[in-house]
């Protein structure tokens, strides 16, 4: 937790359900360990797909659809989601959960490793959600420039690792420092670079949100 725990447990009773899919496919997550958007991220995302009415939306970590499937029912009618996913057990899992929820005209899966499959894709997006290994935002970012129309909206998921980035490089354990200094480095870049307005929002586990300035 990177706010108080109670705090946390307090917004979370606020919170509504979001139907009997999304909740069996939480309690599915839960039991197997997936790593889908926490409670008060739902509702986050979904306001944010509400105030910006994207046409195009791309997620970079499917896991088994959950937040694809959540923020498909924000979305404007005219809009499409494309997520990818390179983990082949939550592959059919996702497929079947998307199929389920009656979305497979408007969410279309690709499978592979996002770093081959984004400077592969055709199009260009307005809103982009990066929820895959925390680790290679920063090697994503360049690419996912490239695929963004002006004004898009960037989202990125576990920015503040559990609160482990304010720690310093030694103060975290071996296995988690290179994590930990690409962060960083994640954030710099998105705090910094000319052509974003970056806001980190401490909800969940810590977010980014933001606009991109470039001109493509
Ligand atoms: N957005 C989902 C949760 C995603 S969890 C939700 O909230 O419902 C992160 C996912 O990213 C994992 O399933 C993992 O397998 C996937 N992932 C990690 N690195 C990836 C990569 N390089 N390419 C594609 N998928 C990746
Ligand atoms: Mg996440």
């Amino acid at each position: 937790m990177i706010v108080n725990d109670r705090i946390v447990t307090y917004m979370h009773s606020l919170e509504k359900s979001n139907g009997q899919l999304c909740d069996e496919m939480e309690k599915y997550a839960h039991e197997n360990y997936v790593p889908i958007i926490r409670k008060e991220m739902e509702s986050f995302l979904k306001v944010m797909i509400q105030i910006k009415k994207p046409v195009k939306i791309l997620e970079v970590g499917t896991a088994i659809g959950y937040s694809a499937i959540m923020m498909a029912s924000a979305m404007p009618d005219n809009c499409t989601i494309t997520t990818i996913e390179n983990y082949d057990k939550r592959i059919p899992v996702a497929r079947d959960n998307i199929k389920k929820a009656g979305l497979q005209d408007k969410i279309k899966l690709i499978e592979g490793d996002a770093m081959e499959v984004i400077p592969q894709l055709e199009d260009k997006y307005d809103f982009i959600f990066m929820d895959a290994a925390k680790g290679q935002y920063i090697n994503f970012l360049p690419h996912l420039m490239d695929k963004m129309l002006p004004e898009a909206v960037l989202i990125s998921d576990n920015v503040l690792q559990e609160g482990d980035i304010i720690e310093s490089r030694f103060g975290i354990e071996r296995r988690n420092r290179t994590i930990h200094s690409r962060m960083r480095e994640y954030l710099y870049q998105l705090k910094n670079m000319e052509q974003f307005d970056t806001s980190i929002v401490p909800i969940g586990d810590g977010i980014t949100v933001s606009i991109y300035h470039g001109s493509t």
